[in-house]
């Protein structure tokens, strides 16, 4: 795995002390988020602060409170003595995720739904070059970016719906439902369907009502029923029940 840092964007104007250093915070949990995302971090890897620290060039201290932030998240899992680790979450706890995904992005799109028509030009636009960004990644089999923008597009519709607070809780779900899926999934080719965001996005603009909603939650469904919760991980395994039929010793 290769250290090397994504180059820091110059900014025109400094930014206070405080603010600088959140951003700097925000950055690393963005990109731990992302490797999540992409499958460069899977479930069960060790992060060592050190080698954190080296990668974004910044202090052990501020490393060791990103995992803090990621471990009250539940992406990452601080274990006393030994470390902190990238969560591996049970088949119940990914469940959980995509049922609370079903709950929240059902009010983004209810939201949405109520917006007046036509839609803003602002968002018609970033939902279109959205559309098209996905179709290209899909077009160039770009696995990285097609994960990455499917993540995206989810927090788009949120950031649309103008309300933060859903928008905040969807970006902790999303890491987790990443994270699900690298644990869980049947076949390494899956992710969300470009062709269900293609729908959602025809859906929106055409405004026939309730419809987009309806989708989301069926593309919340497929996703989660891509993921097979039912045989792996469960170590909680009743022995005797796998060996009731045993012969009895003579
Ligand atoms: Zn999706």
């Amino acid at each position: 795995m290769t250290t090397a840092a994504p180059a820091k964007p110059a900014r025109r104007t400094p930014l206070p002390r405080n603010a600088a250093r959140n951003s700097a915070e925000a950055r690393i949990v963005r990109s731990i988020g992302e490797a999540i995302a992409d499958r460069r971090l899977p479930p069960g890897t060790k992060l060592t602060e050190e080698s954190l620290a080296e990668a974004f060039g910044v202090s052990r201290e501020r490393v060791r409170k990103v995992l803090l932030l990621l471990a009250q998240r539940r992406v990452v899992t601080l274990i006393p003595n030994r470390g902190a680790f990238v969560a591996k979450p049970t088949p119940k706890e990914a469940r959980e995720v995509f049922e609370a995904r079903r709950v929240i992005e059902r009010a983004i799109m209810d939201r949405l739904e109520r917006l007046p028509r036509p839609l803003p030009d602002d968002m018609l636009e970033k939902l279109r070059d959205h559309g098209a960004l996905e179709d290209a990644a899909e077009r160039a089999a770009d696995r990285k970016a097609m994960i990455r923008l499917s993540g995206q597009f989810h927090l788009l519709l949120a950031e649309f719906a103008g309300n933060a607070t859903l928008a905040g809780i969807l970006t902790d779900l999303i890491d987790r439902s990443s994270l699900a899926i690298a644990a869980f999934e049947r076949r390494s080719s899956h992710t969300c369907s470009a062709d269900d965001h293609r729908r959602l996005i025809a859906a929106l603009i055409g405004n026939r009502p309730g419809e987009a909603t309806t989708l989301m939650i069926e593309h919340l469904d497929e996703v989660e029923r891509q993921l097979d919760l039912e045989t792996k991980t469960d170590t909680r395994i009743d022995l005797k029940a796998i060996f009731a039929d045993e012969p009895e010793p003579a």
